[in-house]
């Protein structure tokens, strides 16, 4: 049996080592999740809410455990790790609290006899392929819903996050979710591949966009119900009544925080000229604070690149905007191994020509470009083929309100940046993806709506 090695990003290190699947194992795990999913639907909600109210109570009783595993398999800093599994503790919450009404029978007519109504049913065996920037969000976003919705779910955590997806398996297991409707499949891409091939009902994935291109056009065939979150270039705009010292501390934050490797990090900022030079210097400032250092470390701020490759990525940015004349303000340059480090990295005098502007950077890296009027930063903002989301600081609301209206982008932002939350739908436009997740439309997401016409006799 192969197996897949586990490495600490940050020290380069081998920390442990999983049994991995093959394509065998992944088409009996499918055929055991199709047995089993009847039953978990017949169960009564109460009892699937049940089992994943005592989830949360395993993953409060572990937690210190569960963040330094997850710290030690992707570089994030500690108090990071800490905060992603709190964080998810409000999103269990929410989808506590709505399931039932979200997935209740509907009475949409009743007239002399005839009666319509909108059921809920499950999608059957879903399949999640998952990223490992942020594994209790995305993988949890998925596979909470899914199971309380009376789904089985076949999950495939990033072959970068797999001791955090084998945790969170595990504990779904121990709160009383029967082994075969929750399946974890430890592997890279060939695993996802495998699983692809699979009679599933359902396929959510988040990760790259080249991956998810891959995914649709395989599935394209057999019309499986089809969920992709991929990634950004997302955009906000610092307009001149702005204040630049709070918009510049609030961004740097949206930019850098998780190593900028989060979905919707800050990836481009666009300053009004008015306010540019006192932004930039409250930018540099705030990002020179930032501690980076061992991810381990209660004061680390900026932890490792979780992976290897992205160093080359970021390097070929940095190089093409120094070439074509942007500033560089700090950074710009690998950190020491071992492992895997970036030096926080401040450009201005950016423009779109740039790659550091057009394409994700995923890393500790940002443009910001000096702009003359908001109808330029709008128009700036909606130069790309990405749309996750977007933001604007200003004291105007009505402006505020204005200008985000015109931008593409899934979710928008006033005065605010890098923010998710359970009530409201997360989806991407463009190239950012296709479907969402949270908010009560990300769970009936997981059903399909079943229409019945009755008349009585
Ligand atoms: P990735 O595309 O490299 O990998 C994602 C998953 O796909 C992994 O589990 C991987 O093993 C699997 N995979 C790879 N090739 C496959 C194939 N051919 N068939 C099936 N599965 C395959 O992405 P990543 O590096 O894990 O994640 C980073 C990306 O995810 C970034 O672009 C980021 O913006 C995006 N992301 C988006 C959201 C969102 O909500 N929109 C959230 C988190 C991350």
């Amino acid at each position: 049996m192969s197996t897949l090695k586990i490495h600490n990003p940050a020290t380069g290190q081998q920390i442990d080592e999983r049994p991995a699947d093959d394509a065998a194992s992944v088409a009996a795990k499918a055929a055991a999740a199709r047995a089993a999913q009847p039953a978990w639907a017949a169960t009564a909600l109460r009892e699937r809410l049940a089992a994943i109210q005592r989830f949360r109570t395993g993953l409060v009783a572990e937690l210190e455990t569960l963040a330094a595993t997850l710290t030690q398999e992707v570089g994030k800093p500690i108090s990071q790790s800490r905060n992603e599994i709190n964080g998810l503790l409000p999103r269990i919450d929410f989808f506590l609290a709505q399931t039932e009404s979200a997935i209740a029978d509907e009475a949409v007519f009743d007239d002399v006899g005839m009666s319509e109504r909108i059921g809920h049913v499950p999608l059957g065996v879903v399949a999640n392929i998952s990223a490992w920037n942020y594994p209790y969000f995305v993988g949890c976003n998925v596979i909470v819903p899914a199971l309380l919705t009376g789904n089985a779910v076949l999950y495939k955590p990033s072959e970068f996050a797999t001791l955090s997806g084998l945790h969170i398996t595990r504990l779904l297991h121990e709160a009383g979710v029967p082994e075969h409707v929750m399946q974890p499949l430890v592997g890279g891409g060939e695993i996802g591949g495998a699983l692809l091939n699979q009679r599933i009902d359902g396929l959510f994935f988040t990760g790259s966009h080249a991956t998810g291109v891959k995914i649709a056009q395989a599935l394209a065939p057999r019309l499986v119900k089809l969920q992709l979150e991929l990634g950004g270039k997302d955009p906000t705009y610092v307009r001149a009544d702005a204040d630049p010292k709070a918009a510049a501390e609030s961004l740097a934050d949206g930019a850098m925080y998780n190593t900028g490797q989060s979905c919707c990090s800050v990836e481009r900022i666009y300053v009004h000229a008015a306010i540019h030079d006192a932004f930039v210097q409250h930018f540099v400032a705030t990002v020179q604070g930032f501690k980076v250092g061992d991810p381990m470390a209660a004061d680390t701020y900026i932890g490792a690149v979780t992976r290897a490759p992205q160093l080359a990525v970021l390097d070929a940015q940095v190089a093409d905007a120094k070439a074509k004349g942007a500033r560089l303000h700090m950074g710009g340059r690998r950190l020491p191994g071992p492992g895997n480090w970036y030096a926080p990295t401040v450009f201005t005098d950016v423009d779109h020509t740039m790659e550091l502007m057009r394409e994700e950077s995923f890393g500790p890296v940002i443009g910001i470009q000096k702009v003359g009027s908001d109808n330029e930063a709008v128009a700036l903002m909606n130069d790309t083929r990405y749309g996750l989301t977007a933001g604007v600081y200003t004291r105007d609301e009505a402006k505020a309100r204005e200008l985000l209206a015109r931008v593409n982008a899934g979710s928008v932002y006033w005065n605010c940046c890098d923010r998710v939350s359970p009530r409201l739908p997360w989806s991407g436009h463009g190239d950012s993806g296709i479907g969402l997740t949270l908010s009560t439309h990300g769970i009936q997401t997981f059903t399909r709506p079943k229409a019945w016409h009755l008349r009585s006799p």
